[in-house]
């Protein structure tokens, strides 16, 4: 193992917008972070980048309308080499006692990193609630699906359904469509209903809300089929179990299926907490995100000194967001430092991100998490695929030994135990419990986060096991 030098430089945890941004506010107030990230190249989720070794794409293939932020973010981030100590493929799975665990993939060697001042900018994961049939090769998550495109320039299928909730729904279906892939239907939970409901909040971001306008337009005008106000009811597979067939669902009258060889799914997306967790910050339950988040102020403090929140990993609010979000975070940082910074460009940012909460509102109402999904989860359903944990099993602790909180049922049944830490499945078990015992989501609570946060190589664990590796 190594140690890491620069302790009193600061710290910062993920390389998408939010990272970027508190990076670069740093590095022009004369600091140089270490900006670690386990992706390869910077960028984050929305601006990532393909390999280097890939044939070069241009941005506007990639980034379709984001094209011009995404070059701004890329070419923000490249102008800090040499004045940051960047880290790319190094995961850091665990925190502790002012030091990061890092792993660096490519080499497997490990570093300690100390810190005094943090800023997490950890993003998001799609938000996962599974059906029959989820576990069949071909299906992936809406974020998995895009990733396919955007990072190795494939499709996950020929003939491709992306079904579920939220903006990343018809963007994806958008960009498969473009990209030539065969997209053979869309099948929205949301109904048309919630969405004009929803459309004076969204104005309040014109271009956004055009943007939607412009891919559900696109995706007819090209002969997509797009279904709203459905009920997944699951996912079909030959007769061996070995691959995508098709999917069914319920249209509000009637039950109907369709052939396809591979599926996107997911409900929006859920912030990437655990490393906040693993720091100490505290958590409340958050209504418009229906999870529990780590708080902070309007700069972006956490409520542990020299930890800041930034982005997605503390709440679903975007990509531009995350830039805002990530800036006033590195001026807090900056300000707790004793270094003198413009008040009124944190004043304007906290003013931004504000006024984005509206939006972020008409966002929730057009496309809301399904509240019917757990009393139609069938007792067989795989809710954690790590440790093949069901619906029926989480039922049956509740009902059996009396588990009415997360960590609990955790305990009684396994879930989230495995691989994921529960990333993937936390939410759905969640849902599970709260319907089971009637009690609202929000006292359920949530799984506390575990090092390792990520899955790393079974050698580390051995080889450390004085740093805290275990379910
Ligand atoms: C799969 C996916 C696809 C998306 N696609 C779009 C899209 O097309 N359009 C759109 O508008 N929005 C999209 N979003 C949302 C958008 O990406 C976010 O709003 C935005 O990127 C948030 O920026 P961020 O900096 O907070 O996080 P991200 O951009 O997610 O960046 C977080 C970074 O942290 C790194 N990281 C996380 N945990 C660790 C760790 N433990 N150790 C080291 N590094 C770590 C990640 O590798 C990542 O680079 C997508 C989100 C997801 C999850």
């Amino acid at each position: 193992m190594t140690t890491s030098s620069p302790a009193l430089q600061p710290v910062i945890v993920g390389a998408g917008p939010a990272g970027v941004r508190a990076a670069e506010a740093l590095v022009a107030h004369g600091l140089r972070p270490v900006v670690i990230d386990e992706a390869s190249r910077a960028g984050g989720q929305i601006y990532r980048r393909p390999p280097a070794s890939m044939a070069e794409r241009s941005a506007q293939a990639l980034y379709g309308f984001e094209a011009r932020r995404a070059n701004a973010v890329h070419a923000a981030f490249d102008s800090m080499q040499g004045r940051i100590d960047y880290r790319p493929n190094s995961l850091v799975w665990n925190a502790q006692g002012g030091r990061l665990d890092v792993l660096h993939g490519p080499t497997r060697s490990t570093a300690s990193v100390p810190y005094s001042q943090l800023v997490v900018a950890t993003g998001a994961t799609d938000r996962v609630l599974p059906v029959p049939g989820w576990t069949l090769p071909g299906v992936y998550t809406l974020g998995g699906a895009q990733v396919a495109l955007k990072f190795q320039g494939c499709a996950i299928g020929e003939r491709v359904v992306l079904m579920g909730t939220g903006p990343l729904l018809y963007l994806v279906a958008y960009q498969y469509a473009k990209a030539g892939a065969k997209v053979a239907a869309v099948l929205d939970t949301a109904r048309l209903a919630d969405q004009l409901a929803a459309t004076p909040a969204m104005l309040r971001q014109p271009a956004v809300f055009a943007k939607g306008v412009y891919y559900v337009g696109w995706l007819r005008a090209h002969g997509v089929a797009l279904h709203s106000g459905v009920r997944p009811l699951r996912v079909l597979g030959d007769d061996q179990e070995s691959r995508v067939t098709g999917v069914a669902w319920h249209d509000g009258r009637e039950e109907r299926t369709l052939a396809c060889d591979a599926v996107g799914f997911g409900y929006a997306l859920r912030s990437e907490t655990q490393l906040a967790d693993l720091l100490g910050c505290r958590f409340d339950f958050a209504p418009l995100h229906r999870a529990h988040l780590p708080v902070r102020d309007a700069a972006g403090r956490s409520s542990v000194q020299g930890v800041y929140l930034a982005g997605d990993g503390a709440g679903i609010m975007g990509a531009d967001a995350a830039e805002w979000a990530g800036e006033r975070a590195a001026l807090a940082l900056l300000a707790d430092r004793g270094v003198a910074v413009d008040a009124s460009r944190a004043a304007a940012l906290e003013r931004k991100l504000h006024k984005l909460s509206a939006f972020r509102h008409g966002l929730e109402r057009a496309f809301p998490v399904p509240n019917d999904w757990a009393a139609h989860a069938p007792d067989e359903l795989v809710v954690c695929r790590c440790e093949n944990i069901t619906a029926g099993t989480l039922r049956q602790s509740v009902g059996e030994n009396g588990a009415d909180e997360m960590n609990r049922l955790k305990a009684l049944s396994r879930v989230g135990m495995g691989r994921c830490q529960g990333r993937m499945c936390g939410v759905a078990a969640a849902e599970i419990l709260a319907h089971a015992t009637g009690l609202p989501l929000q006292q359920v609570g949530r799984l506390r986060g575990q090092a390792p946060i990520k899955p790393i190589p079974i050698q580390l664990a051995v080889r450390e096991p004085a740093e805290g590796v275990g379910a």
